[in-house]
C-alpha cells in the first residue's frame, strides 16, 4: 500500500487529476461464501487519475493481481455471445494469416479456453498462459494446453526457449489488468516471431467515457486505453500497431494488431490513423475533456437511487440479473443492498449460492426469477443486455420489465422494446 503521490504506470510522470473517483469497494470479483457473511470484508480505494502527459487512466495498484487472479470466478464460457466472437475472431485471423498445424498460436490470460479451443478444433498448435489455475483446469479438460502463470519476463524468454516465439500471439482483456505494463508488453515482445502478430482486444476509453460505462472500473483493471496511447506504449518497446479494429464487445472495444517495428511486411492501415485523428476529435488529447466524466457518473447515481425509490416505494419488487463485475462496482457505488434488489440470478454455478461482494445481496441460479415473479429485472452486465432479454422473455407473463442502469436508467418491456417510464 503506497501513500506518496502516484505516478504514470507507463510514463512516470506524478499524477495530479482525478478521472473519478469510485469512494471504497470490495474486490469486485470476490464473491462472499455464506461461511464468511460476518467476517470484515476488505475494501481499496477506487480512485482513477489520468496522466497528463500520455493521457492513460488508470488506477493504483491497491493490490496485487496474486490475491486477484490465483482463483477468478470468471469463465469466460458462460456467455453465448463472447463464444460466438472468439469464434468469429478465429475464423477471421486464420484465413488473414495463413495459420496451420505449422503455426503457433499462443494467448495470454487464455481463461477456460473459450478462443484457443477453435484453433485446436482446426488442428492448430496452441497454448494458454493463465493465472488463475481453476480456470486453467477447466480448459486443459477441454484439451486446450495451458500453464499457469502470469506472463513477466523470465517467463516469455523460457518459453521462447522450450518452444520458439509465436506466429500468432493474443492477449483479450488482460492489457488492463497489468499493473507492470512496461514489462508486459515487452513480454510479449520476447514472445512474438521476427514475423509474427499480435493481436489484443480491450475496453476503448472513448467509448467508456461517451458511455458512461463507469462500472466497468474496477481494482482488476489498472488501466484504461485510447489508441493513441496504447500506441506509444507499444512503440516503447518497438512495437507497431499497424491495424485496428472497433468491436461492439464489452461496451465497444478496440483489437490492435501489432508487429515489430522492423517487420517492414505488413504496412500500417490508414485505419490507424484515421482512429487517432477521431479521438483527437473527440478531445482525448485534452485534459478538460477527462474532468467533465465525474459529474457525468455522479448523475447516474442520483437517477437510478431515484428509480428505485419510487419503485420500492410503489412496493414493488426488484431482482439483478447477473453478477458480474461491473454490477459490483456499480451496486456499492449507488449503495445498493438488498434493500433495494432482493437478489441477483447468475448462469456460473461457482457464483450461485454465494453472496456479491459489499453489497452481500444473495446470488441464485437464473430458475428463480420465474419462481418469483418480480416486477423489474435490473440487468447488470448491460453489454449483453440483448442476450438476456430474449433469455428472459417469460418475464412478460407476469408484466415483468428489465431495467438496464448503463449509459442511463432505461426500462425495456418483456419483449425487449424501450419503454417510456411513466412513473
Ligand atoms: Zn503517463
Amino acid at each position: 500500500m503506497k501513500n506518496v503521490t502516484p505516478i504514470c504506470r507507463f510514463c512516470g510522470t506524478t499524477l495530479k487529476h482525478t478521472f473519478v473517483d469510485l469512494g471504497m469497494q470490495p474486490l469486485c470479483e470476490s464473491y462472499v461464501g455464506l461461511d464468511q457473511l460476518n467476517r470484515m470484508e476488505p475494501f481499496y480505494p477506487l480512485h482513477t487519475y489520468v496522466c497528463s502527459h500520455c493521457f492513460l487512466v488508470q488506477l493504483e495498484e491497491y493490490v496485487s493481481p496474486e490475491e486477484i487472479f490465483s482463483e477468478y470466478a470468471y469463465f469466460s464460457s458462460y456467455s453465448d455471445q463472447w463464444l460466438e466472437h472468439a469464434k468469429n475472431y478465429v475464423e477471421m485471423i486464420v484465413d488473414r494469416l495463413g495459420l496451420n498445424e505449422r503455426s503457433q498460436v499462443v494467448e495470454v490470460a487464455s481463461n477456460d479456453g473459450y478462443l484457443l479451443q477453435y484453433f485446436v478444433e482446426r488442428g492448430i498448435p496452441v497454448l494458454g498462459v493463465e493465472p488463475a489455475a481453476n480456470v486453467a483446469e477447466a480448459a486443459v479438460e477441454k484439451g486446450v494446453p495451458t500453464v499457469v502463470e502470469f506472463l513477466g519476463l523470465r517467463f516469455a524468454r523460457e518459453l521462447v526457449a522450450k518452444r520458439g516465439g509465436a506466429d500468432l500471439l493474443i492477449g483479450n482483456n488482460v492489457l488492463a489488468q497489468v499493473p507492470g505494463l512496461n514489462e508486459f508488453v515487452a513480454s510479449m515482445k520476447i514472445l512474438l516471431k521476427p514475423s509474427g502478430v499480435i493481436t489484443m482486444e480491450f475496453p476503448h476509453l472513448a467509448r467508456l467515457m461517451e458511455g458512461n460505462q463507469f462500472d466497468t472500473i474496477y481494482h482488476e483493471h489498472f488501466s484504461y486505453f485510447s489508441l493513441s496511447t496504447v500506441e506509444r506504449v507499444f512503440e516503447a518497446q518497438s512495437l507497431r500497431i499497424f491495424d485496428v479494429e472497433e468491436l461492439p464487445t464489452h461496451g465497444g472495444s478496440l483489437r490492435i494488431y501489432a508487429r515489430h517495428v522492423g517487420d517492414g511486411s505488413k504496412p500500417v492501415s490508414f485505419r490507424v490513423a484515421d482512429l487517432r485523428d477521431a479521438e483527437r476529435a473527440e478531445g482525448l488529447m485534452d485534459l478538460e475533456t477527462y474532468f467533465l466524466f465525474a459529474e457525468k457518473v455522479r448523475e447516474t447515481k442520483r437517477s437510478l437511487l431515484d428509480f428505485l425509490i419510487r419503485v420500492k416505494r410503489g412496493r414493488k419488487s426488484v431482482v439483478g440479473y447477473g453478477a458480474p463485475g461491473k454490477g459490483n462496482t456499480l451496486l456499492n457505488y449507488c449503495g445498493i443492498r438488498s434493500d433495494f434488489l432482493d437478489y441477483t440470478v447468475d448462469r456460473n454455478p461457482y457464483k450461485q449460492g454465494k453472496f456479491l461482494p459489499g453489497t452481500h445481496i444473495p446470488i441464485f441460479g437464473p430458475g428463480k426469477i420465474e419462481e418469483t415473479k418480480p416486477d423489474y429485472v435490473l440487468i447488470l452486465p448491460w453489454n449483453i443486455k440483448g442476450e438476456i432479454m430474449r433469455q428472459l422473455s417469460y418475464i412478460g407473463d407476469w408484466g415483468g420489465q428489465f431495467v438496464v442502469p448503463i449509459p442511463k436508467v432505461t426500462l425495456y418491456n418483456a419483449n425487449g422494446i424501450e419503454i417510456n417510464d411513466s412513473n
